[in-house]
Parts: C-alpha cells; structure tokens; sequence
C-alpha cells in the first residue's frame, strides 16, 4: 500500500536521464519509487497523456512581504507559484524593509512555512538597504537560509563593492546575482532604446546599460575567481559575453524570463505599460539570441522575475509605470513554445526550470530521485487556454498576455506528496 499514485504518465526527470511512460509514486511525502507499481494505493492520479515532472523551481521571483502586501504577499505568491507548476521559489531582497538583516530572512522563512504551499529560499540582500555602498553581513544572512545574495531591482552599480562581494563569495562559496544595469546609461529610460522609443517619443535604455555593467563584471570575476550570476539576460551583447566568459573557464551563469525569449519591444507600440520591464522587452536580434543561448546552453535557467505591481502603478503612462510583470503562472506553458519550436528537447527544458537551478544553489529540489521531497507537477503539454488576467492567483494582474491563447497547463501540484494544486483549484 503507497500513499500516492501517479499512473502511465510520460515521467520526465532530467537529474535522472528519465523520459519514459510509467508510474510515480510516494510514501510518507518522499518519492518511493518510478517505473511499474504493482499494488494497491490510497490516492491513485491517472496522469495518462500527461507529463509527469519534478515540481518547477523559479529563482528570481519579487514577492511584496514585508512592506507591499497590496501588491503580493507570500500566501498569495505562493498560491500563484503552485498553479504554475512551481513548488520551489527564490525570493530577491527588496521587500520592505529589504532581506539585508537574518530577522527578516527568517521571518519570511517562517512565514512560507506557515502558508505550506511551496518551498521559498530567500535572496540576502549584498548591500545594506541595497545602496550598493557597504556590503550587508552576508554570512548572517546566509546562516539564517539566504540561498544566494542580489541587489535585484538595482545593480551592485559600486565596482568597488562588487569586487569585494565578489571576493567574499568566492572565500564562502556564495553566488552573487547581478541585475545588470548600468544606471548612468538607462536613467529616466522605460524601454529599450533604439526606433521604437524614438517613434513614441519615450526615453530609451540602451543594450549597452546591461552591456557594459557584464563586461565590468566579468573582469571582476576573473579577478576574484568568483561565481557570478547574470539575472534577466536580456541583449545579444550580453549572451556573447557570457558565452565568452563560460569559455575561458570563469564561473559565470545566467538565466533568461519568459518575456525575453517569447516577445520583442514591438509589444509597448501601444504604450502597454503591461510590457514594460528592466531589463525592457529588446529587439528580434536579441530575442533570438537569447533564444540560441538557451539552445546552447549558455543560459541553463529559466526564471521569471516575477514582479506584480498595483494597477495604479502601472495605469499611469509607460514613462511613469512601474517596471515588471507576474510570471508565476505563465511560465511553464510560455517556456513551453521551445519545446514546440524544436528548439529545445522537453527534458532540457525542464532542465532549465528544475535541476538546473536546483545544482547551481546547491539545493535538494527538483528531481524525482527516490528519497526526495515528493514536489511534483503533472501538466498537459496540448491543452490550450486563454489567459484572462484576472482568473491569476497572483494579486498582481500585469501580464502582457491577457487575452493570449496559452498552449500547455499544470493539472496537478503536490508538494511533500500532497496535491496543493488540482485543475484550476488551489487545495
Ligand atoms: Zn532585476
């Protein structure tokens, strides 16, 4: 007797090198075995023509607790999380006040605990109050659960700081994520620059603002011998640059959002402040270049920088508008375009959304492996859908794909081996 079954699914679980139609299942919330069950169980789920995967893991996720609780808060966070098939998220540091202190670490640990839904791994702050001027007590913080350090939301814009966060890392085994930007370049812009922004008249951020701030880095990296992150890679210039950097050796890694490889700056023609992002939405050469980095493997994650807002920030011009848009919820069936595309096999892809980033934060998630954590999503890859914004779990409703037919759902989240997420309803 097994407490759960999960029957005649395609069960892909890429840590495994697994990719065959049998059962999954779970006993005591722990995955007890993968292949052909023979017996009797308390919970049996037909998964047949469904994909059976281990629960997503999304590293670069905005939730607004503490500070913003109007916007997101980690109940609703994490209830967008597991419709999206996502059982483990990283949260960055500018809440309010922001993770650069263990209390707050803790307390936002504490509190995804509590909500039950989904893993949450906390983001420390590098700088404290994110000023980029003095590094935060990074060893704290990592000591109270913080998985990785970032100033996301605003560059570690301080070469000075930079390298020695970088230094610090690299004694501790830290891995630092830039949000790379450099400010003096992309100041007042709200879009990428280029005809575009000269058309509607609105100030433009250069490909040169993430550009130049990779290059800095980079030669920073090499100097400290560190592990460096590039978040929401954006440009053509900036995948090469990594791709350069990865092939002398440096320990440099980078993820790509949905956004970016799924829609150009053609999407703010009509001032949609719903498109609007930093880094902003760029053009079909950089889409396709970041496109080619995930085919590559230059870019091995997939993370949405989930990021709600209000509608009153976002409804008051695109020069005004806040930057960011949700992804909880959008990103398996966008993610899955790829696979579609032929671009990349469907268990690379998940690849990018689970063991991948599971390896590079060292964490135990995102595979089926017998023993762990029973975190799995079951999603049917044809079934199509149309996005209304607010059907979204999430309370932040600012998705340039409303009204999208989306192809690709999540049926079914456990978390621990049990369901959380059923067929349009949280559990
Ligand atoms: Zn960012």
């Amino acid at each position: 007797m097994t407490d759960v079954l999960i029957t005649n699914g395609r069960v892909i679980d890429p840590a495994n090198h697994i990719d065959e139609v049998c059962d999954v299942w779970v006993e005591d919330g722990k995955i007890a075995g993968v292949g052909k069950f023979e017996g009797e169980a308390t919970h049996t789920i037909d998964a047949t023509g469904l994909i059976v995967c281990p629960g997503l893991m999304d590293m670069h996720v905005h939730l607004r607790e503490p500070g913003e609780e109007w916007k997101e808060d980690i109940e609703s966070g994490s209830r967008a999380a597991v419709a999206g098939g996502i059982t483990s998220i990283c949260t960055m540091p500018n809440t309010e006040p922001c993770m650069d202190h263990a209390g707050i670490v803790m307390q936002v640990i504490a509190r995804a605990k509590e909500v039950g839904l989904c893993n949450l791994h906390p983001i420390g702050a590098v700088s404290r109050k994110l000023e980029g001027r003095e590094l935060s007590e990074m060893r704290e913080l990592s000591r109270a659960g913080a998985v990785a350090f970032s100033d996301d939301g605003q560059p570690i814009w301080h070469a000075g700081v930079m390298r020695k966060a970088l230094e610090y890392s690299s004694s501790f085994d830290f891995l630092i994520i830039q949000h790379a930007e450099e400010k003096q370049l992309t100041q007042g812009g709200a879009i990428n620059e280029g005809w575009i922004s000269t058309q509607l008249g609105v100030a433009g951020m250069p490909v040169e603002g993430e550009d130049c701030m990779i290059a800095r880095d980079i030669m920073l990296t090499r100097l400290t011998k560190a592990h460096y992150h590039v978040a929401h890679i954006s440009s053509k210039g900036a995948v090469e640059q990594v791709r350069a950097a990865q092939a002398e050796g440096l320990n440099v890694t980078t993820e790509a959002a949905p956004h970016h490889f799924a829609l150009t700056e053609d999407e703010v023609l009509n001032f949609n402040a719903d498109a609007k992002m930093s880094p902003p939405l760029r053009t079909e050469s950089d889409r396709l270049a970041v496109i080619e980095g995930l085919r590559d493997g230059t870019i091995s994650i997939i993370a949405t920088d989930h990021a709600p807002h209000h509608e009153d920030d976002k409804r008051c011009g695109l020069s005004c508008a806040a930057f960011g848009i949700v992804g909880l919820e959008t990103m398996l069936p966008i993610a899955l375009d790829l696979e579609r595309a032929g671009i990349l096999s469907m268990s690379d892809l998940i690849a990018k959304m689970s063991c991948n980033p599971a390896k590079l934060l060292r964490l135990p998630e995102g595979t089926l492996s017998i023993g762990s954590a029973a975190d799995i999503c079951i999603f049917d890859a044809n079934k199509q859908w149309v996005l209304d914004r607010a059907q979204l779990f999430s309370k932040g409703h600012n998705t340039p794909w409303h009204g999208r037919t989306m192809t690709g759902q999540v049926q079914y989240t456990l978390k621990h081996g049990r369901v959380v997420f059923e067929k349009g309803e949280i559990l």
